[in-house]
């Protein structure tokens, strides 16, 4: 890891250098209170001072909703031609716990099988990370997820009077060289890095015992009157599910033209907390109780994935806390285990 520093002014014109050469994606403000990254194509458009997005800026790049796999030709025989879309852009202003939960998409892209749509764009995007704050519901210093360590080209934070660069790649380090004038951090720049981070994390509020839930999960595993009274609210809607920025589930659909001849298969976000996640053919359903589906969600995020893929499902961002109408805090429920195995 290089360590560098640019001048404020010397920021901008890096930033215009982006926008000018590459399809350059950045957070824009929405409303409001949310802000969505969308191309951006001036400076003045860019606003890296925000605090929420709901749709998370790299899965909607990588894993976006709904996205065309494979075409299909029935005739003679069967045709098929995969449909892989990518193109070089710039991700900017991209945030430490949003840029976790894209390293742990990328494990989950390539552990069983190399997801070749996802990495095609992966390996396009050139990830510029920025701090930014956190928000009340946010509890990312918990998760571990408040500070990135990988997965970035660049990563980006606000000094006093200059911009802290950590260089985390090669490419990096040439978009770097090529678009601004950055000079070595010193043993000052450090100092000051050093006391941000210490202000930085003091902005985390909300707190969660997940090293005793990872601990305690399968001691409470089966106590249904626990899980029903944590899903009690439940509506079964899946906003938790469509928020998330680690959350991988797909389903895969065909449509076929009315000549009978031409065809697709699409992907497109599923979610563990509806009805029908559960539904297969002969009308059985694996999961039919909204306390067994948030339970398995739970599990899934706090548990299988931090054993599977050494990293956990979830990166504190609080989206689902906020897109809940039910009010159903995981945060809350993640402390909750800890109180039921002490009592
Ligand atoms: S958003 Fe809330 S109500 Fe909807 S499925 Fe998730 S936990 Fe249940
Ligand atoms: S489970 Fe909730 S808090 Fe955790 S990463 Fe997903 S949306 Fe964020």
């Amino acid at each position: 890891m290089l360590y560098k520093t640019l001048e404020k002014e010397g920021y901008k014109d890096f930033v215009r250098n982006l926008i000018s050469d590459f399809e350059f994606v950045g957070p824009k403000k929405k409303d409001r209170a949310v802000h969505d990254f969308v191309t951006i194509k001036s400076i003045e458009e860019l606003d890296t001072d925000y605090k929420r997005t709901t749709i998370p800026p790299a899965k909607k790049i990588l894993f976006p909703p709904t996205e065309e796999l494979v075409k299909y030709e029935i005739r003679d025989g069967i045709k098929i031609k995969s449909v892989v879309e990518s193109s070089e852009k710039v991700l900017f202003g991209i945030n430490a716990w949003d840029l976790n939960a894209m390293n742990f998409l990328d494990k989950v892209f390539s552990v069983d099988f190399v997801d070749e749509n996802y990495f095609a764009k992966r390996k396009k995007l050139i990830v510029i990370g920025k701090d930014c704050e956190p928000t009340e519901t946010n509890f990312s210093l918990s998760m571990g997820a408040e500070y990135v360590k990988e997965g970035f080209d660049l990563y980006i934070t606000e000094l006093k009077n200059k911009y802290f660069v950590r260089v985390g790649t090669a490419k990096g380090n040439d978009i770097l060289e090529k678009y601004a004038e950055a000079k070595d951090a010193g043993q000052e720049d450090f100092k000051g890095y050093d006391t941000y981070m210490d202000e930085y994390r003091k902005k985390f509020s909300l707190k969660a015992g997940i090293k005793s839930f990872y601990d305690n999960f399968e001691l409470i595993y089966d106590d249904d009157k626990l899980w029903e009274k944590i899903a009690e609210n439940c509506y079964s809607c899946g906003s938790c599910n469509l928020v998330c920025p680690t959350c991988f589930c797909f389903n895969v659909k065909d449509d076929m033209e009315l000549n009978l001849v031409d065809g697709t298969k699409t992907r497109e976000w599923d979610s563990c907390m509806i009805p029908e996640y559960g539904l297969v053919a002969g009308g059985h359903n694996f999961r039919p109780t909204k306390e067994n589906r948030l339970k398995q969600r739970y599990r899934c995020k706090l548990k299988t994935s931090l054993d599977k893929y050494g990293a956990y499902g979830c990166v504190g961002c609080g989206r689902c806390i906020e897109a809940c109408l039910a009010k159903i805090k995981i945060s809350e429920d993640i402390d909750l285990v800890k109180k039921e195995v002490s009592v």
